[in-house]
């Protein structure tokens, strides 16, 4: 089975085809030869997620998924949310990202957040979405070098080490996209049995 994944990022990309069977090729865009920026222009997770799958299914015809992630923390009341990249300025800078939450934090004992991935699957002119969530803290500070975007400021599970001092191995297994990924497989996994 070939299926469109609707990202241009690498890291998302290498993470979630770690996770997939053999019998399931993901395609990138580059690979079918879409460069568009496809605009985020909705408010939830949900609502990107499906603007960006839908985009490349009306467009290209083909199964595809599309995902959306937000790191959502309790004292910010859920943001930066939906606008986790581009949270201090256009440049989705993910040291600025950081520094920014760090600094709105600094007088916050609670310490709580999650990450929250949203998956939007189109096949066979249908659609189908899967949530993966982890819940964690926000460090004070930055630790460890691995991985992307917020990973070092985050906290998962009470384990002691930040996303950004795991493996890709390690992090897969408990992250919020490692688990909506993993409910997608299954989904696609039984579909292939049908
Ligand atoms: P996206 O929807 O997957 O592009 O994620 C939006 C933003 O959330 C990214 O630009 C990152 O700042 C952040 N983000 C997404 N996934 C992760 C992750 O696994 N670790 C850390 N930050 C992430």
């Amino acid at each position: 089975m070939k299926i469109i994944i609707a990202s241009n990022n690498k890291n998302k990309v290498q993470e979630i085809q770690n996770q997939v069977p053999k019998s399931i090729q993901i395609v990138t865009l580059e690979e079918i030869g879409c460069t568009e920026d496809i605009a985020e222009t909705g408010t939830t997770l949900e609502e990107n997620a499906i603007i960006k799958a839908n985009y490349i299914t009306e467009k290209y015809g083909l199964p595809c998924f599309a995902d959306d992630t937000g790191l959502e923390i309790d004292a910010l009341n859920g943001e930066p949310g939906v606008y986790s990249a581009r949270y201090a300025g256009e440049d989705k800078n993910a040291d600025k990202n950081m520094d920014l939450v760090l600094e709105k934090l600094s007088n916050s004992t609670n310490r709580k957040a999650q990450f929250k991935t949203v998956i939007a699957l189109n096949i066979n002119s249908e659609q189908h979405l899967f949530t993966g969530i982890v819940e964690g803290e926000i460090r004070n500070e930055k630790t460890g070098t691995n991985g992307f975007g917020y990973d070092p400021i985050f906290e998962p599970e009470n384990l002691g080490k930040t996303f950004a001092e795991m493996s890709l191995e390690e992090k897969n297994k408990l992250s919020h996209r490692g688990r909506a990924v993993a409910q997608l497989i299954n989904f696609l996994i039984n579909l292939e049995n049908k």
